[in-house]
């Protein structure tokens, strides 16, 4: 039995983990569950699952978990007791679903323990993904993407010699691709309504800027060793075709199925098994036609930011996501409009003086806290 960690397990990530552990009776043993601040569903799930530990972030939630747990313990509240989960030598496979970059250091532990890291949580990589993979290569930690689009890529290349030589990588669009006129008085609640994907708050609106797609460009050069050139993103607003590989000789290979995350989570925690799963087949008759087109760069100009960190790189993709998390912040609240998502963005990333060396973890943090002041004060002056 693998014994798995899930960090973020009342997100749509965890939940659907736990569904997949449901379906694959005798396969796991959930041993440790961390989730943010929902203490009554992870309460639920720590009577069900019966893992050695649990972890609440949020400490006023964390509080009234005491005295509830039953055989469990309960690790420290915050960063703290995520790193411990995520190292934890009772561990084999760790689940990331956090949400932003608070997954730093929780994914910094498991690889240095050496463990198998089932990786939904991009910010980090996004942060300091060639740092992650030289630290995992050292460590002999294997980092498995949990994400649709890199779990794609990484189906479309099991099995073959080659590397891979471009990736065609493709994007629902979002909220707002196909939305006529202007995007500045869109309401948050509109930005969350999501086409093809039920999913978290955060990663929904990071959809409807694609700087979502942005970021998995940077997650999918590091997880593949690629240069950022040779990343293509593509509409594609069936979401069926998950992205795509294209080798030397030109020939492409694809991964398709129905947009339902059980099956690129399940595929990461069986690796390199594939099981039975429940997922509804591809129908793809009824799917009727695919569609890909180029993505609007100027219309959705965080894409275009993000591209540009990336081929700026160093430092430069730890400031994007930084002052993304914050923008997203403020946006959510009400704080800001739409549209000042990217000057928020491009503003933090035009007053970064940083050089283009490959930061330290350390020095990544602190830029990281560097930009989310820089983010804070462009939220603030709108
Ligand atoms: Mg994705």
């Amino acid at each position: 039995m693998k014994r798995i960690a899930i960090l973020g397990s009342t997100g749509s990530i965890g939940r659907n983990a736990l569904r997949v552990v449901d379906a694959l009776p005798g396969r796991f043993r959930v041993v440790g569950l961390a989730a943010h601040s929902n203490g009554d569903l992870l309460l639920r799930q720590a009577a069900r699952y019966k893992p050695a530990m649990v972890s609440l972030f949020d400490p006023a939630a964390a509080r009234r978990l005491e005295g509830r747990r039953n055989g469990t313990r309960a690790l420290a509240p915050g960063v703290e007791g995520l790193v411990e989960l995520a190292g934890h030598p009772d561990v084999d496979l760790v689940l990331t679903s956090l949400v932003g970059g608070v997954g730093f250091a929780p994914l910094l532990a498991a690889v240095r323990a050496g463990k198998t890291v089932a990786l939904a949580n991009k910010e980090p990589m996004v942060m300091a993904g060639a740092q992650f993979m030289r630290e995992a290569k050292r460590w002999g930690a294997r980092i498995i993407p949990v994400d649709s689009e890199p779990s794609a890529v990484f189906q479309c290349i099991q099995g073959s010699l080659a590397a891979p030589g471009r990736v065609l990588l493709t994007a629902s669009g979002g909220a707002f691709y196909r939305r006529r006129g202007s995007l500045a008085r869109v309401r948050p609640a509109e930005a969350l309504r999501h086409p093809t994907w039920k999913m978290g708050p955060k990663i929904t609106i990071d959809c409807a800027t694609l700087m979502n797609k942005g970021f998995e460009a940077i997650e999918i050069q590091h997880l593949f060793g690629l240069g950022h050139r040779d990343i293509a993103i593509l509409i594609h607003p069936q979401s069926i075709v998950h992205s795509a590989v294209e080798f030397r000789d030109g020939s492409v290979l694809a991964q398709l199925a129905p947009p339902d995350m059980r099956l690129p989570i399940q595929y990461a925690l069986t690796y390199p098994e594939r099981l039975p799963s429940v997922v509804r087949r591809l129908d793809l008759a009824a799917a009727g036609s695919l569609t890909f087109q180029e993505p609007d760069f100027r219309r959705f100009p965080c894409l275009a930011l993000a591209r540009e960190a990336a081929a700026a790189g160093g430092a430069v993709p730890a400031v994007l996501n930084a002052a993304d998390e914050v923008a997203v912040a403020a946006f959510t609240a009400g704080r800001i409009p739409f549209t000042s998502l990217a000057r928020v963005v491009e503003r933090t990333l035009r007053a970064f003086r940083g050089g283009r060396a490959l930061p330290s973890f350390s020095e990544v943090v602190e830029i990281d806290q560097w930009a989310r002041r820089k983010a804070q004060e462009e939220c603030d002056r709108r």
